[in-house]
């Protein structure tokens, strides 16, 4: 595939555009592959990115039942982090933060990763008490964050009102390499990467049934017929215990519905992303000048891409007391994703009691941040049958009561 690059552009212009090639390609699918990625979004292509990067291995298909990019990916609020308390957690954030920082160059594709900082405020006592317990362990985790006070949050976003009525700020968690990237991109940076490997990018294609034989993988069964297998990842976020339940096991997770919505454009008011998480909103500016909020999560199962209209109502209302410039702001547009959550607000990257498939779920609220760790870490998970970084996250916790803690963390949408 062709280099895009400065030179590219200019030979491009002097050729009316003809000379672009499609990013991917779209064929047919093959009788079998040594592995197959079954959900198109980040974390699957990531995890086929890096089993032919890291582990050579290219014979592989992502088979997704609408089009890549479609689910959660291209529909979070894209905020990036790797502020997490427990080591685990902080070791695959940061590690995915840490590979965001390089990823346009590596997959020559510009995802727009922007660290431009995030402050997660803190508007109580208990709150500032647990964040300056993360900045300590965050210190010995080395990554990079500091508590900082309210003053210096009103020095970062002169648009809040620090006083406020029913929650002022009391100060907040700051990770100055935070930031956003944009979402479609990522998506189709690793897809085009994929492509170029030689991999099978294979969409509206819906996996219907896994095939079992003598307790391990064979196959899937899907909409364009039955494909053979070695290795299965499933990696679907928001029917992740649909796709358990084709295999003959359960996962222990709940599917919710979690929403977002934009405002009207504006000019650049705000160059940090700011979550508050007692009143329950987050707030960044997209490039295109509109401010880009985060709400929470349904409160009852759900496989809707909706989301209720109250919560519509009460994250604006909310962010109003801290951000009161957002009152003359008209909505522009609202969207929601299906999130899977797990109890213990940590992901599930995993083999399962069918020998050669793998889970890759359980990111909640907070995934996208994780896309470039994630895949890395599932890959050789895939490929060795184990890592350091998806160790600690193997299903069998929860039955050995082995939780991941971080509700404080991750219970919030981000
Ligand atoms: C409103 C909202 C805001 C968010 N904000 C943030 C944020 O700011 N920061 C952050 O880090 N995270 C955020 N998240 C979470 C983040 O988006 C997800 O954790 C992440 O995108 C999950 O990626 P994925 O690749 O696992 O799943 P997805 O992108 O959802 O991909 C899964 C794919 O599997 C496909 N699939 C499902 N079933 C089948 C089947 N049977 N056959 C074939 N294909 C199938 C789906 O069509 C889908 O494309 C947010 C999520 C939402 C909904």
């Amino acid at each position: 595939m062709r280099k895009y690059s400065a030179f590219a552009i200019a030979r491009e212009a002097f050729r009316h555009h003809d000379g672009w090639e499609r990013a991917w390609r779209s064929p047919a699918p093959k009788a079998s592959y040594d592995a197959v990625i079954v959900g198109a979004g980040g974390h699957g292509l990531a995890t086929a990115y890096y089993l032919g990067k890291n582990h050579g291995l290219t014979n592989v298909a992502v088979i997704e039942k609408g089009w890549l990019g479609g689910g959660n990916t291209g529909r979070n609020t894209t905020i990036i982090r790797s502020n997490y308390l427990q080591d685990p957690s902080a070791a695959i954030y940061e590690k995915a933060r840490s590979l965001y920082e390089t990823l346009s160059q590596d997959l020559n594709y510009n995802v727009m990763f922007s660290p431009r900082g995030v402050i997660m405020l803190a508007q109580t006592h208990h709150e500032v008490r647990g964040y300056l317990r993360t900045a300590q362990a965050n210190a010995l985790q080395g990554v990079d964050t500091r508590f900082i006070d309210k003053h210096e949050v009103k020095k970062l976003v002169p648009i809040m009102n620090i006083e406020g009525p029913r929650y002022p700020v009391l100060g907040g968690l700051y990770q100055p390499r935070g930031g956003t990237a944009r979402h479609d991109a990522v998506a189709w940076g690793y897809a085009r990467a994929c492509s170029d490997m030689g991999m099978d990018i294979i969409q509206q294609c819906e996996v219907t049934g896994v095939r079992v034989e003598g307790g391990a993988v064979a196959g899937v069964e899907t909409s364009k017929g039955f494909i053979g297998c070695k290795k299965l990842g499933g990696v679907v976020a928001g029917h992740s215990s649909v796709l358990a339940e084709m295999a003959g096991f359960r996962l222990p997770m709940e599917s919710v519905a979690l929403q977002a919505l934009v405002s009207e454009p504006i000019k650049p008011a705000m160059d940090v992303v700011v979550m508050a998480n007692t009143v329950h909103g987050y707030l960044s500016q997209s490039d295109k000048g509109e401010m880009v909020i985060g709400g929470g999560t349904d409160s009852y199962n759900n496989y809707t891409q909706r989301g209720s209209f109250h919560h519509i109502e009460e994250t604006v209302r909310a962010l109003i007391e801290t951000f009161p410039m957002l009152s003359r702001l008209k909505m522009l547009r609202q969207w929601g994703g299906i999130v899977d959550v797990t109890g213990d607000r940590s992901p599930i990257l995993s083999k399962t009691p069918v020998e050669g498939m793998f889970m890759n779920c359980g990111w909640g609220t907070g995934g996208f941040k994780a896309i470039p760790g994630s895949g890395w870490g599932f890959a050789e998970l895939m490929a060795k049958g184990h890592s350091p970084l998806t160790s600690e996250f193997g299903m069998e916790r929860f039955r050995e009561g082995r939780f991941i803690d971080e509700s404080v963390a991750a219970g919030v949408a981000h």
